[in-house]
């Protein structure tokens, strides 16, 4: 059985000709998704219908090249027309009423990539070779040495280049006997069943620098496309500045997740999770006019931390590396894992949990990954209270002021 892996390589041009031939092709894909998103557009205004299958849009970028677009002959054509491939996805799913038209990629507001269909590059330990580029330098890590590469993505992220390469992998399940384990995920850290805990790293520093930056980007010309104004290059400097300090926090972030994910997989090979409604969790206080909400602040400062707790990337590294399973589990902080009483006073306080019915008590954390594992595991059926409201956050739970 084979699945996909995504790995993301560093991109190193090496010379100045290659780092524009880079940046090249990237505007040379923006400039032709431009054109025939406008194009199908204006299709569609005055003919009433249009048609964005890649096979018709593929065709007639290989004339539109060929006699007028002339200087898009410099790049590779298959890559240049497989950039054309999303349209169609996209207006599928506007079809079926899922989202929006492909819209306009603008020239300072888009991230600078291109596609690499099969054929169309060659990877090999220490190079990336890309069609009518070359050779380019490449740093990163295959954990797979058996894989077969398929095909990726270029992305000029936060002023570096980056291959985000697409991996056929080999996977052979071995039959093991079954080890079951349950995860709290709370504001910040995860508890185990077993009462391991993990913190996620402090961000403080960074957190703090990129609302610097903000501040920075916000004292400076934004630009605007409707007024036809361009950004200022201060602008577009502390732009960068604020994405490569976002980038940093992400980094942390999935490294942290890979690593804990490993060693919950190591351990344990099933693995079960409460079934959190994050979108439904991190909805806006504020209210209506008529009626505002209260304590909107501190809801949204809630809403950030739960955001930044990486809930649904450690769920992904997770699923991948051990069998995830989602259970809902209602009132897992209330309810005692011992006698399965259920109240809102078994919670002394956020991080101890005393039981008022039987005198157990223990770290709340803990308590609520138990109860996550025995409703994965069927023995729920002890305890009272179910219910599939969901889960309801305290609001003191790591707010930052
Ligand atoms: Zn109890």
């Amino acid at each position: 059985m084979t699945t996909c892996r995504t790995i993301r390589y560093r991109l190193h041009p090496h010379t100045q000709e290659k780092a524009i031939r880079l940046h090249g092709l990237s505007e040379a894909c923006r400039v032709t998704w431009n054109h025939f998103v406008g194009k199908l557009r204006d299709d569609c205004r005055f003919y009433g219908q249009c048609n964005p299958r890649f096979f018709n849009t593929g065709k007639l970028f290989v004339i539109w090249r060929k006699h007028y677009a002339i200087w898009l002959q410099d790049y590779s054509m298959a890559i240049v027309r497989l950039s054309l491939k999303p349209i169609e996805t996209g207006y599928k799913k506007f079809y079926e009423g899922k989202g929006g038209l492909p819209k306009f990629k603008g020239q300072y507001d888009h991230v600078p990539s291109f596609p690499l269909g099969s054929g169309l590059f060659k990877l090999t330990g220490k190079s990336l070779h890309i069609q009518r580029i070359g050779q380019v330098g490449l740093v990163g890590n295959n954990p797979y040495p058996d894989s077969k590469p398929v095909s990726g993505t270029v992305k000029y992220e936060a002023g570096h280049w980056y291959a985000y390469i697409v991996h056929e992998v080999k996977v052979t399940a071995s039959p093991a006997p079954i080890k079951e384990v349950g995860i709290d995920r709370n504001v910040g850290q995860v508890t185990l069943s077993d009462g391991t805990r993990y913190d996620m790293p402090k961000q403080d520093r960074l957190e703090a620098r990129k609302r610097q930056y903000q501040r920075m980007m916000s004292r400076r010309r934004a630009g605007s496309r409707k007024q036809g104004i361009r950004p200022s290059n201060r602008y577009l400097k502390a732009k960068q500045l604020h994405a490569r300090t976002q980038q940093k926090i992400v980094q942390a972030r999935t490294n942290w997740c890979h690593h804990v994910s490993k060693e919950i997989a190591g351990k344990y090979n099933v693995v079960y999770m409460e079934d959190l409604n994050t979108a439904g969790m991190t909805a806006s206080a504020k209210g209506t006019a008529k009626q505002p909400g209260k304590n909107v602040k501190a809801k949204a400062g809630l809403n950030r931390s739960i955001l930044s707790s990486a809930w649904g990337k450690l769920e992904q590294c997770l699923s991948y590396k051990s069998n995830v399973i989602k259970v809902p589990a209602p009132y897992t902080s209330q309810k005692c894992n011992e006698c399965g009483h259920t109240e809102k006073d078994n919670r002394k306080t956020q991080a101890d949990f005393a039981c008022v019915s039987c005198g157990y008590s223990g770290n709340a954390d803990h308590n609520a990954a138990l109860n996550i594992l025995a409703f994965g595991n069927g023995a729920a059926a002890r305890g009272g209270g179910e219910t599939t409201r969901p889960v309801k956050r305290e609001m003191d739970a790591g707010v930052p002021h």
